[in-house]
């Protein structure tokens, strides 16, 4: 499949080869057209209720302790589930919301056999991917109980739903002035 596509180019079988190209193309695509979506007040409005959800997630998470039960679990206890690979669940759409916030992407992998985007204390990107953001193993589950659980599912819902909608108009706008069809925009590499 990869062998058809025209933006992600020379991947090898590095496992970190195809974050660093999705990492190249999504900065090329920022430079030539920031300026282009940050006149966009249509773009605009979606990206700050897109980050207002995030932030609403990240709030009801922090507290109902699922954040430090993480913390505890991969920082603490060397555990964890952010396992190298899972990277690759970042598209190149989520790379640019990223961008798009101010978010700072790391240039390489910090800490060994960990996923790229795992920092000393947990993710270093703000927009996160459905996989990631929608995952409760069974110490969370535990943790949360069945109301909490349904809390956070709500909160996730609003989250997950604006970040398919972003992700979309971005592909649209990007697909209009590329005069492309850009798959790669949202290809994970499992496929
Ligand atoms: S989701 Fe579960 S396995 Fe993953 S870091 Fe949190 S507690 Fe650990
Ligand atoms: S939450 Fe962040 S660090 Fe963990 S797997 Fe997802 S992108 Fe990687």
């Amino acid at each position: 499949m990869l062998k058809n596509l025209k933006y992600l180019k020379s991947i090898d079988y590095d496992p970190t080869s195809l974050i660093l190209e999705k990492i190249r193309v999504a900065q090329e695509l920022y430079e030539h057209w920031s300026d282009y979506f940050f006149k966009d007040e249509k773009f605009i409005d979606l990206l700050k209720r897109y980050e207002e959800a995030v932030l609403k997630s990240n709030k009801t998470m922090e507290k109902l302790g699922t954040f430090n039960e993480c913390y505890i679990c991969s920082v603490l206890e060397k555990k964890g589930c952010c396992k190298a690979g899972l990277e690759n669940e970042v598209t190149i759409n989520i790379l640019l919301i990223n961008m798009f916030l101010g978010v700072q992407i790391p240039k390489e992998r910090e800490v060994p056999l960990r996923c790229f985007f795992v920092g000393p204390t947990g993710c270093k990107i703000f927009a996160r991917p459905f996989l990631c953001r929608d995952y409760f193993c069974r110490r969370l589950l535990d943790k949360l109980g069945e109301k909490g659980y349904i809390l956070v599912t709500q909160v996730l819902n609003e989250e997950l739903t604006l970040l398919y909608e972003i992700c979309s108009y971005i592909k649209k706008e990007l697909e209009f002035l590329l005069g492309d069809f850009l798959i790669e925009l949202d290809l994970t590499g499992y496929a």
